[in-house]
């Protein structure tokens, strides 16, 4: 699917050339498929395709000449970004912004809406500002589609000492917006659908009162025995935090288990420890198969990855335990996710 259309050689998501031959290569968003990036434009469907205005600090997407912004609809999705004078905000914008055009294409692989600020009130936006760069403290968040992410920490250094500050296994600017995307679909799928009822069986109630949750987890923390039905501390502070973590390890195993897949991975029954049953086939799509089958290949395949992360003296890829309880409330994301990509069934998602 990511190939070279000059040589057929394999590229990667954030490709701005073919390492085989060398072209300037773009991804074409409604097909999520490379092609030549060139200012003349390229033909694709119809229309004439040219490189996002934003090139130049590595955006590799493409947009139509007639689209009314020189801006591909990555970047147009961006609604307020730090002040063009800031140049040390500006290079860590252009880190979150690779981080953000990733999250899209699994979001329109997914078949998930993506209805942008720009088109209707309470669309998708996107406030990438910095904290310590005169726009005063940023707090990651979601409300009514606005996704804010504190630049800040596409910085290693200060993330990491938060993460280890906060007792946490995982955090990436990846992870963030995972989750905060989580809440947005949370609001749109769920909370404005019948699936309200079920979601509240499973996460609780989420018109408890957010300050009090907060309070109380900062305050005493997560309560005893959370492993057992949480899939990490922060999910136990409030049913939308639970949510969102959730929604961001389904995004997390369906996005790892579809490069396993376009990389043409398989586990073979006879030639892995342990392994009894079939064969491990992971698939780059799980829409229409069972959650178990999902978790059980993510079963396989994570143990392995955890130990190839070992072999280069790293902890684990995936340093989470999966209980029945989260695995329900997977099963729940999985089927609210394929229920809302059956709806928009047909269209392109990315423009
Ligand atoms: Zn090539
Ligand atoms: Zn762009």
């Amino acid at each position: 699917m990511l190939r070279c259309p000059r040589c057929g050689g394999y590229t990667v998501l954030e490709s701005l050339e073919c390492t085989g031959c060398g072209l300037a290569v773009g991804l074409h968003p409604p097909t999520l498929t490379v092609a030549e990036a060139t200012s003349s434009g390229v033909e694709i469907d119809g229309r004439t395709w040219i490189p996002c205005s934003n090139r130049s600090w590595g955006c590799n997407w493409l947009v139509a000449d007639d689209a009314g912004s020189a801006q591909c609809s990555s970047c147009r999705l961006t609604r307020q970004r730090p002040d063009a004078s800031d140049t040390i905000a500006l290079e860590k914008l252009a880190n979150a912004a690779v981080v953000k055009r990733r999250l899209l294409v699994q979001l329109a692989e997914l078949g998930l809406p993506i209805d942008p600020f720009y088109e209707r009130e309470g669309g998708l936006a996107f406030d990438l500002l910095s904290t310590n760069s005169g726009q005063g403290r940023v707090t990651i968040g979601h409300a009514n589609g606005v996704i804010t992410i504190d630049l800040v920490e596409t910085l290693d250094d200060y993330r990491e000492a938060l993460r280890i500050r906060l007792r946490e296994p995982y955090r990436t600017m990846l992870g963030h917006f995972r989750h905060e995307v989580g809440h947005y679909y949370q609001w749109i799928l769920v909370e404005q659908t019948d699936w309200i009822d079920e979601c509240r069986e499973l996460f609780g109630d989420e018109r408890a009162s957010y300050s009090d949750a907060l309070d109380r987890h900062y305050h005493s923390g997560a309560p005893e025995g959370w492993e057992q039905s949480y899939i990490s501390e922060y999910a136990t502070m409030h049913p939308w935090e639970d949510f969102a973590e959730t929604f961001a390890h389904y995004l997390h195993i369906t996005d790892t288990l579809g490069t396993a897949a376009t990389g043409g991975l398989v586990l073979h029954a006879d030639r892995v420890d342990g392994l009894v049953a079939d064969d491990v086939v992971p698939r780059s799509s799980y829409h229409g198969a069972p959650m178990s089958v999902m978790l059980e290949d993510w079963h396989w395949l994570s143990l392995l990855f955890n130990r190839v992360n070992h072999s280069m003296g790293k902890g684990d890829l995936y340093p989470f335990t999966l209980t029945e309880p989260v695995e329900h409330k997977l099963d729940f994301v999985h089927r609210v996710v394929q229920d809302a990509a059956t709806l928009n069934a047909g269209a392109p998602i990315l423009t």
